[in-house]
Order: C-alpha cells, then structure tokens, then sequence
C-alpha cells in the first residue's frame, strides 16, 4: 500500500518582534541552524528556488517578505506592488518554510527610526545606483535590520538582482554580520524572461515582446565570447531592444566580481547586466559571458 504523503503544514506567521523572537528561540534551543529568504512577496518560481536552496542548507528556513518603503523613490511602484500574504503563505508551505516574518512598516521603523546603512563599493558601480539613487541605501538598511531581527547563519539572494547580491555580500562582510550569503542563478521562464513579481504589470502585449531582454543579453554574451569588440556588441544590442519598443537605462559588461567597467574578455570574468522599461514597466536583467 502506498502512504499518501503527510499533509502541508502551513508555516507560522510572525507579525512582531516578540512573535518572532519566540520562534527563533525554539530553533537555538534545539541548536537548529537558520536560513532567512529576504522577499517583498508576490512570491514566484524564482523566489520558491531559493527557499528550496535554503531548505538544503539549514534546519530552519525563514522568509521574510516586507515592502521595503525605504527602497522605493517617491515616484515608484511602492503603493502598487503586489500584495498577497495569505497566497504566499500557502505557496510556502508546499516548499517546507517553517516561519513566515511579515513585519509592518511600523513594526520594521518605529517612530524615531534615525539610521540609515550607506553601501558603498559595488552600490556606487554606476549601474542600478544610477537610476535609483535611493535603492541600496534602503536594500542595505533593511536587510542589516532583517539580519539582526531573524540572526540567520544563512541567507539565500538571486542573482537576478546581481548588482544587489554583490551589496549584500559586502554589508555582512563589512559590518561581521556572521552571515554566509549564497546566491542562486535566476529562474526564467520558458520562454527567457526572467521571472519577477514586476511582471505582473505587463500587458499581454508587453509580455510577448519582453523575452527580447534575455534574448539580446544572450546574443550579446555570445558574441563577447566568440571575441567580437564589447562597445560595438552592445550599441547594436540597445538599438535591437529599442527596436522592440524597451526604453534602455543601461547595457553594461561589468567585472563579474568588482562591477568593475571592462573592454576586453582580458580584463576578468564579464557580466552583462540591464535595464529597461517596457511601457511603465521596468525590467532588470543579467548573463554571464
Ligand atoms: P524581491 O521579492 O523581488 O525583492 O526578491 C527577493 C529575492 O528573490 C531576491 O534575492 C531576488 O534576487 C530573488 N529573485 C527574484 N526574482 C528571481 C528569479 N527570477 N530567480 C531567482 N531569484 C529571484
């Protein structure tokens, strides 16, 4: 007879601090080691990876999901960005997350919050930071902030934020946060498109001619390989994107390590990174060469 398989516990939901503090207690009592996935929720097969990759690296894994106010400018998307808890939650119990940490703003920055992480290094590349001079600042203050709340051994990143993932790297070096950062390859759908929570703003329209992000990052990285000139590669893969009607912030091949600007394969691993708006919608993307 076959066993059918246990019923998914959903996991608990912590809201406060003190609710939190009480769940990671019972892990450090049995000695169990912790995983935390930051998110903002909107939870897609992109985020579950990474949850999943938590699940292999500690006992207990911890997903945040907060919509970071910090991190958006005034004119962004921080009012209209996906919410849908009680969705996520479900969907974290099929991939075994054990606590669910889902902060209010005013929970996360109490009146008299006054402290703001400055990242430097790979936050100055002159990538992201350009366009949103704002982001990391925000990205580095609440993940120091999620850090000290959840005091992960682990957390798991994207690279599909890859200039973010470099930040991250740096602040726990940085600030001895004593956190071991691992960072996943980005989940695409079928058809290339990077999947994010902000592609729920494309219209059927926009989403048929997306995957031409990924597409020209990979004909450009094809080319980078086979020794074609970098400049040249790229100013003929920003005339295809405008071509299909994206709106190009930047088509870079950066260091893959520093985000340093490279001209030649010679000069270290290289990594395409972009970023483009379809309508009103901005997409973000990268490839290894
Ligand atoms: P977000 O909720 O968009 O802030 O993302 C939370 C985490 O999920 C970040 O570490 C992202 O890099 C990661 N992530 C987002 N989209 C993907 C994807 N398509 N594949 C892998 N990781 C992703």
């Amino acid at each position: 007879m076959t066993k059918s398989p246990a019923p998914l516990r959903r996991p608990a939901v912590a809201r406060t601090l003190k609710a939190l503090d009480r769940t990671i207690a019972g892990f450090r009592r049995k000695h169990e080691t912790v995983a935390l996935v930051p998110t903002m929720g909107a939870l897609h097969a992109g985020h579950l990876a990474l949850v999943r990759r938590a699940r292999r690296a500690a006992d207990r894994v911890v997903v945040s999901i907060f919509v970071n106010p910090a991190q958006f400018a005034p004119s962004e998307d921080f009012a209209s960005y996906p919410r849908r808890l009680a969705a996520d939650v479900a969907a974290l119990a099929e991939v075994r997350a054990d606590l669910v940490w889902a902060p209010d703003a005013k929970v996360m920055y109490p009146a008299g919050f006054a402290t703001r992480v400055a990242p430097e290094g790979p936050a100055l590349a002159g990538l992201e930071d350009k366009y949103r001079p704002h982001f990391f600042g925000g990205v580095a203050t609440v993940v120091a902030k999620l850090f000290g709340q959840v005091r992960p051994d682990i957390a798991v990143f994207g690279q599909k934020d890859y200039q973010q993932l470099k930040v991250v790297t740096r602040l726990a070096a940085d600030l001895d946060l004593r956190v071991k950062i691992i960072g996943l390859p980005t989940v695409r759908e079928k058809d290339g498109l990077a999947l994010s929570s902000r592609n729920l703003y494309l219209s059927p329209e926009e989403r048929g001619r997306a995957p031409v992000l990924h597409r020209v990052l990979a004909e450009c990285a094809d080319r980078i390989a086979a020794g074609r000139p970098i400049k040249a590669t790229l100013e003929s893969g920003a005339k295809a994107l405008a071509r299909a009607g994206f709106v190009l912030d930047y088509l870079e091949a950066r260091h893959a390590e520093t985000l340093a600007p490279v001209r030649s394969v010679k000069d270290g691993p290289i990594r395409l990174l972009v970023a483009a708006r379809l309508g009103t919608t901005r997409l973000i993307d990268n490839l290894a060469v």
